[in-house]
């Protein structure tokens, strides 16, 4: 039967049919990028933790649902979403109109933005933005900094699957600097494999973290603003912004 009504997906123009199959057992099948400390990472026992999954398991609590996070490589999510491999994407993914042509997001979640990296021996040569104009940039391939390095060094950036391969990438001095969004650069500066690298004080965007769905799911839509609603009202979701960022949101 489950599989009768997955191919009837495949096959129907009936959209809100398919997507309710897709989650009809209670379960939301949650697609992230398991390697962005402090929003997802994989814990000793290969289990993802994080911000974002403790934000998306307290929405499934809160609305009974199960939540499932499988673990894919971060311009792997969207595509997963359209093609129903998942139900939603939480993976500290900016909200872009490029991207909210091809899926829908939650309301906003959590304010991010870009900063860049640099090497702690440069850091009176790269000030300003304006001094990494055309310089090769590191970033993770798919991501609003890969786009913000791809600009700024005038198409001479390299594109990593994951942040800790540009993050070494940097020290090896394969690139001049990594554009990334600021509160994983601050993690990753707190930790000792950042010796030798520092943030150049400049920010460069605002951005908004959005959960996303595919494109005319209003039904997960729905489900995950709800719960994003509850789970603000009943305290859950400053308690999760204090554990991971030791401040009040
Ligand atoms: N916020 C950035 C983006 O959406 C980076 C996300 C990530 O690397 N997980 O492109």
């Amino acid at each position: 039967m489950v599989k009768k009504l997955h191919l009837l997906c495949a096959c129907s123009l009936a959209a809100a049919m398919c997507f309710s199959s897709a989650y009809a057992d209670n379960v939301i099948r949650v697609g992230t990028e398991a390697t962005y400390a402090p929003f997802e990472f994989m814990d000793d026992e290969a289990k993802p933790q994080g911000y974002d999954i403790d934000i998306i398991t307290a929405i499934g609590e809160a609305m009974g649902y199960e939540v499932q996070v499988q673990n894919m490589p971060f311009d792997g999510l969207i595509p997963a979403l359209m093609t129903s491999q998942i139900d939603a994407v939480i993976a500290a993914m900016t909200i872009t109109p490029e991207r909210a042509q091809r899926v829908d997001f939650s309301e906003p979640y959590y304010k991010s933005g870009l900063s860049v990296l640099i090497r702690e021996a440069d850091k009176d040569k790269y000030t300003s933005l304006e001094s990494l104009k055309g310089q090769p940039l590191c970033a993770q391939i798919g991501t609003t900094g890969a786009m913000k390095a791809d600009e700024l060094s005038g198409g001479n950036a390299k594109s990593f699957n994951t942040e800790p391969e540009a993050f070494m990438e940097l020290k090896a001095g394969g690139c001049e600097g990594v554009v990334n969004d600021r509160p994983v650069n601050l993690y990753y500066l707190a930790t000792a494999a950042s010796e030798g690298v520092v943030e150049m004080s400049e920010m460069i965007t605002a951005e908004d973290y959005g959960i996303a769905v595919a494109k005319g799911n209003t039904e997960m839509k729905q489900v995950i603003d709800e719960g994003l609603k509850k789970i603000r009202e009943n305290g859950t979701f400053a308690k999760i912004h204090q554990k991971w960022f030791s401040v009040a949101e």
